[in-house]
């Protein structure tokens, strides 16, 4: 029977990692996968995480079950999180939290659900996303459609964006990405999501707001404020939340799938849809991660702690951002190049082209993704000015 089976070609980025991992060359610099690196290259597990790990290790009293919606107290303070603790939406109970393997299973589990419960209604995708929200909602057999985010020159064109969005549908799901945009790092001001609001109103959509770097942008409530104003404003929502970045605990799959209905019976009706829909995907969520998390944000100590260790990773972010426009002045760069103090989170669509991202890997042993995104948090004093002057060499400076 498995003769039949084609083989597909395997994860771009995936490829890029075996690459990386392959190639010789002592100089070479990885911006390709998506976590956070330190100064040095690595990812490490945070302190604030590791103490909640021995406390869970003398705590934990059962591996018993968790329940389809997972952990209570995990997704009150997410909620909590996500939406601000003094939220008008919690305060009239309007919002349901489902903990979800991951931002990833968190955006299946919203899928499914819309399939399942609003059928007919294309999701509108920015162009680009993230790939895998192509995947994940073609999987789900949720109609996908584009509106633009990017001109030409890759910069961030909320003309275009709006304008497309004027004329969805009525009743459509628009996803929107709540702050470092992936793949570009561009993000709405908070005046163009004043904008954005106005539209959403007008056009009665859907909002599905990924939420998966809260923290790496501009700081945890500043990084809320699109979400947390359109929260404020609609009647109904969903929101995809991951722990994955900002607490650093990838592989523990971590996240949670937010709804908000219009009042606290709808939210209970949608509540029971979505133990239904996590019990046909995957029956319980992983517990370990969201111990960990609820371990934490129950610890006024471990709270601080790993607020510390979010803002260090922000500022080293948005350190390397500065020095990489400042690296590219000796070379008449900087002023192309601007634009990158101006993006956020961990990528930057840096506007090289495939051609220029091919030539820096093989003449420079420099990863990134065919798009131009590059990780900048790859970047650090070694090597920032070895890739300043290769971009400074392909871009023909
Ligand atoms: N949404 C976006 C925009 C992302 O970039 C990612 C991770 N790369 C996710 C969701 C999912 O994150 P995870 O499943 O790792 O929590």
């Amino acid at each position: 029977m498995f003769e039949s089976i084609e083989r597909v070609p395997g994860d771009a980025i995936l490829g890029l990692i075996q690459q990386f991992k392959d190639d010789p060359n002592p100089n070479k610099v990885d911006l390709g996968v998506g976590v956070y690196r330190d100064e040095h290259g690595n990812t490490p597990i945070l302190r604030a995480v590791k103490d909640a790990e021995k406390k869970l290790i003398d705590t934990e009293q059962t591996k018993a079950y968790i329940g389809s919606h997972g952990d209570p107290q995990y997704g009150e303070y997410i909620l909590q999180t996500v939406l601000g603790a003094d939220s008008k939406v919690l305060a009239a109970n309007r919002a349901s939290a489902t903990q979800s393997p991951g931002g990833t299973g968190a955006l299946r589990l919203a899928a499914d659900f819309l399939v399942s419960q609003l059928p007919g209604k294309a999701i509108w995708l920015p162009n680009p996303t993230w790939p895998n929200h192509l995947g994940v909602f073609e999987a789900a057999r949720l109609e996908i459609k584009r509106y633009p985010y990017v001109d030409d020159n890759d910069q961030f064109d909320f003309d275009a964006m709006l304008k497309k969005l004027k004329s969805i549908p009525k009743g459509d799901i628009v996803l929107l990405h709540a702050c470092c945009h992936n793949p570009t790092g561009f993000d709405p001001s908070q005046d163009q999501w004043h904008q954005i609001l106005e539209v959403v109103q007008d056009r009665e959509l859907l909002p599905l707001v990924d939420f998966a770097y809260q923290g790496f942008g501009d700081g945890l409530d500043e990084d809320a404020y699109g979400v947390r104003l359109l929260a404020d404003h609609l009647d109904e929502m969903v929101i995809t939340q991951s722990c994955s970045k900002n607490f650093g605990i990838y592989r523990e799959r971590t996240g949670c799938f937010i709804a908000i209905a219009k009042d606290e019976e709808d939210m209970q009706d949608v509540r029971s849809q979505l133990a239904t829909t996590a019990r046909e995907n995957y029956s319980n969520p992983p517990a370990h991660g969201s111990a960990i998390v609820a371990t934490i944000m129950g610890s006024a100590e471990l709270t601080a702690a790993w607020h510390r260790e979010l803002d260090e990773m922000r500022d080293r972010i948005n350190d390397v951002r500065q020095k990489l426009v400042e690296g590219l002045k000796p070379h008449g760069l900087a002023d192309k190049f601007a634009f990158i103090t101006d993006q956020r989170g961990m990528f930057s669509y840096t506007g090289l082209t495939e051609d220029q991202v091919n030539k820096l890997r093989d003449e420079y042993s420099i990863y990134m993704v065919a798009s131009g995104r590059a990780n900048v948090a790859g970047l650090n004093d070694d090597n920032i000015e070895y890739v300043c002057k290769a971009i400074a060499d392909v871009v023909g400076s």
